[in-house]
């Protein structure tokens, strides 16, 4: 018989990012103890582990996912660098490979940051709902492959298998560290490039504070079970108002 992993065990592929780190130090304050996944290591917390490797290596992965029942993959390539290649080994291909590992590892549970740019083709939507289909053209090639990504995660969820996945989709992400959401209209806004308006300036756009979304990741990680409505589901996740721009 296989000794089932401590639930308060997981692993933060991607926890080096913006996201991910919020992340990490939430799951550190609520007695989780932490593994950290990332091509990179930018910063050190105490009871932290950090393992440097790229997500598409399994044999890297699986000597992190050993004991651990709890993943949250929120690693991506940045939307900004708009490489297709990129996207597809990382987003698709690297994911199949974290639910290959995940599996042989023992992993039960495993929530994905997806986005709600799933569902956008560049046509208003408000009070969107989780039942709108995805995107048939999706408006870029990141958007493309999260698409793809979030499919290929939400079937991988199986009670019999007992390995159960869920997604979230923020849209924007603001707070502390923002690398560049913020950062980058401030500076637009500095050099005098915001003087236009697209539409009649009543447009809405969804951000969300970051806290609210490492609060929502954790929520879906912690009901997460077996016969919870969950499994294998996406979740828009949003602060209560949008912002006007
Ligand atoms: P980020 O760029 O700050 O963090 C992503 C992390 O993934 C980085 O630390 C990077 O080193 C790591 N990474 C990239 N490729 C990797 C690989 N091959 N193997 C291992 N690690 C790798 O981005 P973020 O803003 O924190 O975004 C986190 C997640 O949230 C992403 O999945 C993104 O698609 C999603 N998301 C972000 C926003 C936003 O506004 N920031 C909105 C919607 C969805």
């Amino acid at each position: 018989t296989r000794i089932r992993p401590s639930s308060k065990r997981c692993a933060v592929i991607g926890g080096s990012g913006f996201l991910g780190r919020h992340l990490v130090e939430r799951l550190v304050e609520k007695g989780y103890s932490v593994a950290v996944f990332d091509i990179a290591q930018r910063y050190d917390i105490p009871g932290v582990t950090f393992h440097q490797g790229d997500l598409c290596d399994k044999q890297a992965l699986l000597k992190i996912l050993k004991d651990v029942s709890l993943v949250f993959h929120c690693a991506s390539p940045s939307p900004a660098c708009d490489d297709r290649a990129l996207f597809w080994k990382v987003n698709v291909e690297g994911t199949r490979t974290v639910l290959q590992a995940c599996q042989e590892a023992g992993v039960q549970k495993l929530v994905l940051t997806s986005s709600a740019s799933v569902v956008f083709e560049g046509t208003d939507i408000k009070n969107g709902k989780e039942d709108l289909p995805y995107a048939k053209k999706p408006i870029d090639y990141y958007t493309e492959t999260k698409i793809h990504q979030e499919k290929i995660v939400l079937q991988a969820c199986s009670k019999e298998k007992d390995f159960l996945t869920v997604a979230i989709r923020p849209h924007g992400i603001f707070g502390p560290r923002d690398p560049q959401l913020v950062p980058i209209l401030v500076d637009t806004a500095r050099k005098g490039k915001m003087k236009f308006i697209i539409g009649d300036g009543t447009n809405l756009v969804d951000f969300t504070y970051v806290e609210n979304v490492v609060h929502g990741h954790i929520l879906a990680a912690e009901h997460l079970k077996a016969d919870s409505p969950l499994c294998g589901k996406a979740y828009h996740i949003t602060n209560d108002e949008p912002i006007r721009f």
